[in-house]
């Protein structure tokens, strides 16, 4: 097992570590299919409201490759179809019947897996809405079906530093994460598993399956960081990668033939441990995060999720929600306070001096100012990329010199929007800057 200790990145302790117990929520009265958190898609809907649906119906599809669908994770009705600025879709949202009944495929056995041809399996899994588990670097859109992936990596852990416990999602499914690999096997002879170091006590039955260790230090976990820290030649950069829920539902729907529907979540807030929790792909995020106040916010990931509606759904790829407090942007003379429990990378406050928990909050504590080329930016960022200077050339629409100074190695953790004291959104400015690159590759 190979080791991988970046020596950058986020260390600060954070509140909001999730109990590693877990519980089972009732069955949701409605579940959503969210486009907010897939990339690059442009969906077209297969459904209209009032519209009957099984488990397994699609519900949209990508226009770019219409064979891969976003199916309904419930039985029931469309309840309501919701769309944001500019008609972009928001979610399907169906109003769930008492029992399932399924879309039924031909289940595949692990024994029956090498008789099926590799178009017969990439289609099954565009047709079961499980492609797009697979995702590609740098740009993460769906993994593109015409390529053949230097190497997959597996990551075991999500993207936030709360996200559940690999340990926990793995519990009781140690045969279809073994079918998974076997599946990635047949895209990419290298396929990598990697694991945070303070996973591993609960890893021992997948023990022999991981082939990297990388330190607790926020994002070395990321598919990116990883991919950074071991590759050897350019076309690396075209790695896939998957996390673990998605391999096992895609171990699972070829067993079974049907569209697995559970997934496991894990809810953070302040100082309460909160327990792992089962529940329903796509449930109402006002179901899982529970009571919680009218001034917080909630994101998908401390540093680097989306910020959430509460009266929407938990998106296609999401696990963690983060209920935070969003204190007011004016608090009043917030700058002269000492700030003992503020986290802090660039050390303008106390907690950067006392070893103890300290919560984010919503707030961005200041107004964006001009860059003072003070450095924090480069001096945390975990790929060794100098942000202030990528924002520069991107704002000179230099997309060369971005490229050249490594812009698609950004994994877009948020440290450096983070840890900026003039409060410049470079997290936000590159991945901008990304994603056009990659629209004007694809024309
Ligand atoms: S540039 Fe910023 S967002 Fe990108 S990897 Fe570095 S710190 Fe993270
Ligand atoms: S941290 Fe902010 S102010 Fe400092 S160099 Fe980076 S962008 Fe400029």
């Amino acid at each position: 097992m190979e080791k991988i200790a970046p020596s950058k990145g986020f260390k600060l302790k954070l509140a909001g570590m999730p109990d590693t117990s877990v519980i089972r929520l009732s069955r949701p009265a409605t579940v959503g299919v969210s486009a907010l958190d897939i990339p690059h898609i442009r969906p077209k809907l297969l459904v209209k409201e009032k519209q009957a649906v099984k488990t397994g119906t699609p519900l949209f599809h990508d226009k770019r490759d219409p064979d891969i669908r976003y199916v309904s994770p419930g039985t029931g009705t469309v309840k309501q179809i919701r769309f944001g600025p500019r008609r972009r879709l928001v979610e399907v949202v169906i109003a769930l019947d008492g029992m399932d009944d399924f879309v039924e495929f031909d289940p595949v056995s692990p024994a029956d897996l090498n008789s099926l041809s590799d178009p017969d399996l990439t289609d099954r899994l565009k047709q079961g809405g499980m492609w797009q588990t697979l995702r590609q670097l740098p740009s993460r859109d769906t993994a593109d079906s015409r390529s053949t992936p230097p190497l997959i990596i597996v990551c075991l852990n999500g993207n936030d530093l709360f996200s559940p416990h690999p340990g926990r999602v793995l519990e009781d499914k140690i045969k279809p994460f073994e079918f998974g690999l076997a599946i990635l096997q047949r895209f990419s002879d290298r396929v990598i598993v990697a694991a945070r170091k303070s996973s591993m006590d609960r890893l021992e039955p997948v023990r022999h399956r991981i082939t990297h260790q990388v330190a607790d230090i926020y994002p070395a976990w990321d598919p990116g960081a990883i991919l950074y820290h071991i590759k050897t030649k350019a076309e690396e950069n075209q790695a896939w990668y998957i996390h673990v829920e998605g391999l096992i539902r895609m171990a699972r729907f070829l067993e079974t033939g049907r569209y697995p529907v559970e997934t496991m979540v894990t809810v953070t807030k302040g100082h309460d441990k909160k327990p792992h929790m089962i529940t329903r792909l796509g449930a109402p995020v006002r179901l899982l995060a529970g009571n919680f106040s009218p001034e917080s916010v909630i994101t998908t990931g401390q540093l680097n999720g989306r910020k959430v509606d509460p009266d929407t759904h938990l998106g296609f790829f999401e696990t963690t929600l983060n209920i935070l407090p969003d204190a007011p942007d004016d608090e009043m003379f917030g700058f002269l306070r000492p700030g003992l429990n503020k986290p802090t990378v660039s050390k303008t406050f106390l907690s950067c001096l006392v070893n103890k928990e300290v919560q984010l909050d919503g707030t961005l504590h200041g107004e964006e100012r001009a860059c003072i080329n003070c450095g924090y930016c480069e001096t945390i960022c975990p790929v060794d990329l100098m942000p202030s200077f990528i924002m520069k050339a991107l704002h000179g629409d230099d997309i060369e010199e971005a490229l050249q100074l490594g812009l698609l190695d950004c994994c877009r953790c948020g440290l450096c929007s983070f840890t900026c004291p003039s409060k410049i959104e470079l997290t936000q400015i590159l991945s901008l800057g990304m994603d056009t690159h990659h629209k004007d590759k694809q024309g």
